[in-house]
């Protein structure tokens, strides 16, 4: 069943805004196992909505027009579909009745302009929205479904929801069934996933590969004619998968990488301190992104001159003057010191060079060192060399150090 999608409106063509409805409806589409095969989108203009309208009526079953159905005068939709499907516009009673409790209920005057809203093309049925006013429709044109939608992306999804799935699988009985995760890696390049799971070929699998900096997700998704063989396809594949990738998959759930270090760090009852030079601020920024942090996030300064390094982590002048500030032995101090500071678990120190100057020969730009000082376990350090611009440096710095965090507790150093 060919599924198109169309969405409506002038900010979409002038680029002002990002067509978000497509994207969220074609990804919870394609998750769902519908084939979507085309998207179309036009700007508020009689024409060129009639025209996508006449095309998509010969090459699709299903359409999804979204947008263009409030009470403006640039919201075209309703009338645009009269004309098209050659029926009149006709009050619709029922409706007209859900404005006028919508307006009752937030104590507002229905006006002659709001009701425009409750005139639908004749023959439609209507789709309650239950997020806004602007009623959605469905007309059904010989073999070919029409679904109109409102813009508000937040009343788009839920009609989705609540209307067009039902009524696609209710018109799609040879839907194959299926089921998707996504699977998060560090540490390797898309090549080297690629390698790694080279003649790795399942029926019924699908694996996309996406990158996003520093990380690279793979979307694996299953389909079966019955859903438990989906499942147990999924779960052998996802078994094979985290095994060719090992330690490199920090989450198979589609959780952010911080959220599975505050996981671990709760799991074990452990505290953490950190202590950052080049990356500002970052690490503690993402760990307390991840509500209750607090529970196991104690502080985090940043250091970044060396009179802060010897002042607060009581790092020795002499030694920042010798080994240099970015150094094994200063993130080793900066992370014991942070830790004895704070009298938590763990303390991490990271001090690099995120240029674009201040590199030399010896430590070009790109390099970052990273401590972590365990209460029990002792000091230790890394070095790291990575590419790419300041704010990419920071980030994947800040990536470094929390999967290494993720690691350390998992006991793997
Ligand atoms: P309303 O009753 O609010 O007028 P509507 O059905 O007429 O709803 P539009 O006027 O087209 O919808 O858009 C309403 C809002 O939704 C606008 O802020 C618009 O930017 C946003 N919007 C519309 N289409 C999309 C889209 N495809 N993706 C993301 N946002 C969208
Ligand atoms: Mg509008």
């Amino acid at each position: 069943m060919d599924i198109e999608i169309i969405t409506t409106g002038n900010e979409l063509m002038s680029g002002l805004t990002l067509d978000t409805n497509f994207r969220w409806a074609a990804d919870r589409l394609t998750y769902l196992g519908f084939h979507l095969r085309y998207h179309t989108t036009t700007g508020d203009d009689e024409e060129a909505i009639i025209n996508s309208f006449n095309i998509a009526e010969k090459r699709s079953k299903a359409v999804l027009v979204s947008g263009g159905l409030g009470p403006t005068p640039d919201d075209l939709t309703a009338e645009v579909a009269s004309k098209y499907f050659g029926v009149p516009l006709e009050l619709n009673d029922s409706a007209l009745e859900m404005l006028e409790r919508i307006f009752r209920e937030r104590g507002r005057e229905l006006l002659e302009i709001n009701k425009k809203q409750a005139y639908l093309p004749k023959g439609s049925r209507i789709l309650e929205n239950f997020w806004g006013t602007a009623p959605g429709f469905q007309f059904d044109k010989g073999e070919v479904v029409f679904f109109f939608l409102p813009g508000v992306p937040k009343e788009f999804r839920s009609m989705i929801e609540e209307y067009v799935i039902p009524e696609l699988d209710r018109k799609n009985k040879a839907r194959k069934r299926h089921k998707a995760i996504l699977i998060k890696t560090f540490g390797l390049r898309e090549s080297e996933v690629a390698e790694r799971l080279k003649g790795f070929q399942g029926t019924g699998i699908e694996i996309g590969y996406r990158s996003h900096f520093p990380e690279i997700h793979l979307r694996i998704t299953a389909k079966a004619k019955y859903q438990a063989v989906a499942n147990r396809l999924l779960k052998e594949t996802k078994a094979e998968i985290v095994r060719r990738l090992d330690y490199y998959v920090f989450s198979t759930s589609g959780e952010m990488l911080e959220e599975v270090v505050g996981k671990l760090l709760r799991q074990k009852k452990m505290t953490i301190s950190i202590a950052e030079s080049c990356t500002g601020g970052l690490v503690a920024h993402r760990i307390t992104n991840i509500p209750g942090s607090s529970d196991y996030f104690e502080r985090g300064v940043v250091t970044y001159s060396n009179r802060s390094k010897e002042k607060m982590l009581r790092i020795s002048h002499h030694l920042i003057e010798t080994k240099g500030a970015v150094s094994a032995e200063v993130v080793e101090c900066m992370a014991e010191g942070v830790r004895k500071l704070a009298n938590t678990d763990l303390g991490i120190g990271i001090s690099g060079i995120a240029g674009p100057g201040g590199g030399t020969v010896e430590k070009p730009v790109g390099t970052v060192f990273i401590g972590i000082s365990d209460k029990s376990k002792g000091t230790f350090s890394k070095r790291f060399k990575f590419r790419g611009s300041r704010e990419e440096v920071k980030l994947i710095s800040s990536e470094a150090a929390l999967d290494w965090i993720r690691k350390f507790i998992l006991n793997d150093v």
